[in-house]
């Protein structure tokens, strides 16, 4: 009996291949498990932040820098993640990439985020006042609805503005520069001409009287999202997140360089789902982003973009009407 088992075992040859694809199939393992952590990171990141504004007190709430140390850390965290578990080669953040995107955010924290809060925010409370407008309910709702509620009104309007950008040829102009970028890395969402990025900070938010905690929290997690949505990271979300939150693969196939036409679609910064509520969604992702011959602008070139048909025809015009040198 036992010589017949002994007999019908695999030969000491055999052994190695069953000890290697004993091996194998744990490599693969570990590297499924490997996979499944990358791909949670978003979420994880996500929970962190909500859990962060959720918990803390009122006078880290209050403290007028919190806001910006959460905006810097996350960026900071996302851009690390691009070292660690790059997604393309091709997107690979160089000193002049780098320089521009920090140039961006920078721009974002000071000059929009003073016409945003002077401009807009202002003349809103204002409005709210005269009109009596009162929602101190809305304070009563569990936190996570409150910062689910404000991000949804943030975005809501985004969506529209953004596919209008897509849509108007004269708004196209200050939104084009965003798609002239050829790599996607995690500041890119800032980069873009300083029209677009003050018309896309407009919100109603401030009509409403949310709780100050969830309000920031919906900033945060706007930053999570459309972070990893521009990041060179290979994290692709289980659906559970990626159903409602916009990923690189959603945003990605928005910045394609296929065609002008290939990006009318995904143009939910953070909440994907509005685009399947609108059917604007479209599945897939895109390695080469760009527009028209993938040519990379200068921080000059994108500042001076919405004015460059208007530039050229007087120049045209001039060139005309100057005599012609016999
Ligand atoms: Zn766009
Ligand atoms: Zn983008």
């Amino acid at each position: 009996m036992d010589e017949q088992l002994a007999s019908s075992g695999p030969l000491p040859g055999d052994r190695q291949a069953v000890a290697a694809g004993a091996d194998g199939a744990s490599e693969q393992g570990r590297s499924g498990i490997r996979t499944t952590l990358i791909n949670l990171i978003p979420p994880a990141t996500l929970a962190a932040v909500v859990l962060f504004w959720g918990l803390a007190p009122d006078a880290v709430v209050e403290y007028p820098w919190t806001l910006v140390f959460m905006g810097v850390a996350i960026l900071a965290w996302i851009q690390g993640l691009e070292w660690f578990f790059e997604r393309h080669e091709g997107w690979r953040l160089n000193r002049r990439e780098f320089a521009t995107d920090v140039f961006y955010v920078v721009l974002s924290y000071t000059a929009i985020s003073w016409l945003s809060t002077n401009l807009v925010e202002g003349n809103l409370l204002w409005i709210k006042e005269s009109l009596g407008i009162a929602t101190p309910w809305l304070s009563q709702l569990p936190f996570v609805v409150q910062a689910m509620m404000a991000i949804f009104l943030f975005e809501f309007g985004q969506y529209w503005m953004h596919r209008w950008m897509h849509n108007w040829y004269p708004l196209w102009l200050t939104h084009a520069p965003h798609h002239h970028i050829t790599q996607l890395n995690a500041l890119k969402g800032f980069v873009g001409n300083p029209v677009e990025l003050f018309l896309i900070s407009l919100g109603v938010v401030a009509l409403f009287d949310f709780n100050l905690a969830a309000v920031f929290c919906a900033i945060s997690m706007g930053s999570v999202i459309s972070g990893f949505a521009h990041a060179n990271v290979r994290s692709d979300p289980p659906l559970f997140y990626s159903f409602v939150f916009t990923t690189i693969r959603h945003h990605s196939l928005h910045h394609t360089a296929l065609s002008y036409e290939d990006t009318r679609c995904n143009y939910g910064n953070s909440l994907i789902i509005i685009d399947r509520i609108f059917g604007t969604y479209r599945e897939g992702e895109s390695a080469i982003v760009g527009q028209d011959e993938r040519k990379r602008l200068s921080i000059y070139e994108q500042f001076m973009f919405p004015f460059q048909p208007v530039i050229d025809r007087i120049k045209a015009r001039r060139s005309k009407s100057a005599p012609v040198p016999s």
